[in-house]
């Protein structure tokens, strides 16, 4: 066979890694061409909520080929998008009144970015500091690696990034500090906070507490400084709660949702926006319009599979599944604690997590690489973040099929010390 002409995201091809040709996807199963089958621990990278090719996605997308593909955003509208943005406001907070469609979680946090910035210059105020935590990460494109850690990922990029103030991690015990740097920050001036609730996902998911969440969206409050909620990964459910957000009482100026808002099944982002922000774009100005489009904003086809989400979350049992799921990763975890290289255990809803205490830290571990491989030798997509290693399964993962998960963990971590 020719070697593929396809070059692969976050992939070094130069280690020769095999890339399994997947065929089929259903539920937490993955089947490949070849007739091997993967248990979907990731969730493809975040995306996948209930499981694979549940049917009544398939079918709203489907159905939405019989009638309307694809038509410009700009000045004109379709029913699945009027749908989907009536569906989002009632079921988020209250004083997010509008929905601005885009196609990924990169593209709704450059959106995020572009509302603040327009927010402020529009108001004829200049403020336009964006502040950041530490380990952030919030996308690859330009402005998304701005807001986000700086490292192995973005160093060839790094003369174009802007700069950011960043305030440190809220690591337990030192929680004061991450919300004196966001004080001082924001005092100085700053025109929006961007963060990701609870859980710092690809910088090695990294929790933190609900109570630090509430105070600094109160810092940004007392100091007029936007607050950008990023939930592209803690939303849908990952968190325990539709949105990670709920579990502090917090309403975010600006929320970002992508991967589960489809059930992870094809590609849309939204960005939603408080009517302040809305409005201080409104005018008789064309000057003072939101100028930001891409040529698929608010396709059809993924509209309408967001909208059959919607109504999977109104009428299917996705809370218990969620609680069940998480009770099955609290269990695993516990079990995991007591392998001599487990350290700091953690769990955040469906997320779990925990650091292999021997080996290279960071990025570049080569536990990363190890397990990642055994996975996929052994019937497992995994794949750590450095030395942490996490399982962050669709919702649809049976407690057996966790526990066949584990256990090629941890037999892929006894043969990477022998
Ligand atoms: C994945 C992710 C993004 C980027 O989303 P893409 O769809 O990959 O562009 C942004 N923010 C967070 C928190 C993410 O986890």
């Amino acid at each position: 066979m020719t070697p593929s002409p396809v070059w692969h995201p976050f992939t070094q091809h130069g280690l020769g890694e095999d890339i399994p040709l997947i065929a089929r996807g259903q539920g937490a199963v993955l089947h490949g061409a070849d007739g091997r089958q993967w248990l979907d621990a990731i969730s493809s990278w975040w995306v996948t909520t209930h499981g694979h090719a549940h049917p009544r996605i398939m079918a709203a997308i489907r159905d939405q080929t019989e009638n309307l593909d694809q038509i410009i955003f700009a000045g004109w509208t379709h029913e699945p998008a009027e749908a989907l943005a009536r569906g989002l406001i009632e079921i988020t907070p209250e004083p997010l009144t509008r929905v601005f469609f885009s196609d990924s979680g990169s593209t709704a946090v450059e959106v995020a970015l572009k509302m603040a910035l327009g927010y402020w210059h529009n108001r004829k105020v200049d403020r336009h500091k964006i502040v950041v935590m530490e380990h952030s990460y919030h996308g690859d494109t330009i402005g998304a690696m701005s807001v986000g850690a700086r490292g192995v990922f973005n160093k060839p990029y790094a003369p174009l990034l802007f700069d950011v103030t960043s305030i440190p991690f809220p690591t337990s015990g030192a929680e004061q500090a991450t919300l004196d740097a966001l004080d001082v920050a924001c005092r100085e001036g700053a025109a929006a906070f961007i963060v990701e609730p609870l859980v710092l996902g690809a910088g090695g998911m990294l929790m933190y507490p609900p109570s630090v969440l509430a105070q600094m969206a109160a810092i940004c409050t007392r100091h007029d400084v936007l607050f950008i909620a990023d939930e592209v990964m803690t939303g849908w459910g990952r968190t325990g709660t539709l949105l990670a957000c709920e579990q502090a009482g917090v309403i975010p100026d600006i929320l970002c949702l992508s991967k589960g808002l489809t059930g992870g099944s094809v590609p849309l982002a939204v960005t939603l926006a408080s009517e302040p922000i809305f409005m201080a774009h409104w005018s008789q100005d064309r000057a003072d319009c939101f100028f930001h489009s891409s040529s698929y904003t608010a396709n059809p086809l993924a509209c309408a599979a967001a909208v059959a989400n919607l109504a999977i979350w109104a009428d299917e049992p996705v809370q218990q599944r969620i609680d069940d799921l998480a009770a099955f990763q609290a269990a695993e975890l516990q079990a995991m604690a007591d392998h001599p290289l487990v350290a700091s255990t953690r769990q955040c809803g469906t997320i779990a997590a925990f650091d292999i205490a021997a080996g290279g830290n960071g990025y570049l571990s080569s536990w990363a690489v190890h397990l990642a491989a055994w996975g996929r030798a052994n019937g497992v997509l995994i794949r750590p973040l450095g030395n942490t290693v996490y399982v962050m399964p669709p919702y649809c993962m049976t407690a057996e099929q966790l526990s066949d998960v584990y256990a090629v963990v941890r037999a892929g971590m006894d043969a990477g010390t022998r």
